[in-house]
């Protein structure tokens, strides 16, 4: 692939794991709300019950949908709304809930071989990231790796809109088809940039399921395959 001059990467799933990480901070969260908060308030708490709050949140404004800062501090605010709490108590608790989440959520751990894979990467590429998460790449240790994050949050819609992948091109001032994506997600990911004409990788990341006909260049199951590719 001569003609690539610039990489560009999905965030979560593909350099880490996310579940694990998003577990870990919403149990972080729950626990910072419970020491805050009346006992009654957070005793019906669960990843269930917050889940069934966030759908309906989601359901009732959809414009916010891809903005998971503004989602998840909706949700806390409703949560506590529903126990009794004022509007001005919800919103300070769902602001110490998010402020813990979001802290914790950053720790995340990279796959195997990412750190590495990066380090040669970027000694010939440019790299970015676009993600439809609130991972803050650049304040992480990897983000020394990158030139820029863009996250959905910033944006008027997440992947697979091009607005994000146009930004990315732009700011590394480089041709579609000079440019490749990597990601875990094909509908996100793949397609997403492949309507533009980004050339692309689908990182299988859990090297679980088989996926015929995905209409990516390549399909990876280990990010240091990549430099096979660019080879
Ligand atoms: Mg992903």
């Amino acid at each position: 692939m001569k003609s690539i001059r610039a990489l560009t990467f999905d965030l979560d799933n593909t350099l880490w794991e996310t579940d694990l990480s998003i577990f870990k901070a919403e149990d972080a969260m729950a626990s910072h709300l419970r020491r805050l908060s009346p006992p009654d308030w957070m005793e019906g708490f669960s990843l269930d019950t917050f889940r069934a709050v966030r759908k309906q949140i989601v359901e009732e404004q959809p414009a916010i949908a891809h903005n998971l800062t503004v989602v998840r501090r909706e949700t806390l605010i409703r949560w506590f709304e529903n126990q009794g709490a004022t509007k001005s108590i919800a919103e300070k608790l769902a602001s110490e809930g998010f402020r813990i989440f979001y802290e914790e959520r950053q720790k995340v751990e990279p796959y195997p071989d990412t750190v590495e894979t990066l380090e040669i990467l970027a000694k010939t590429y440019p790299l970015a990231a676009i993600t439809n998460g609130n991972a803050d790449l650049m304040a992480m240790p990897l983000g020394r790796y990158f030139q820029f994050s863009l996250q959905s949050q910033h944006f008027p819609k997440p992947k697979p809109d091009p607005v994000m992948f146009e930004e990315a091109l732009k700011r590394l001032s480089i041709q579609p088809n000079e440019c490749l994506h990597i990601g875990d997600d094909i509908e996100h990911d793949v397609i997403g940039a492949n309507r533009l004409g980004i050339r692309t990788v689908w990182f299988n990341t859990r090297a679980l399921v088989i996926e015929e006909d995905v209409p990516a260049d390549h399909t990876i199951t280990n990010l240091k395959q990549l430099l096979d590719i660019l080879k």
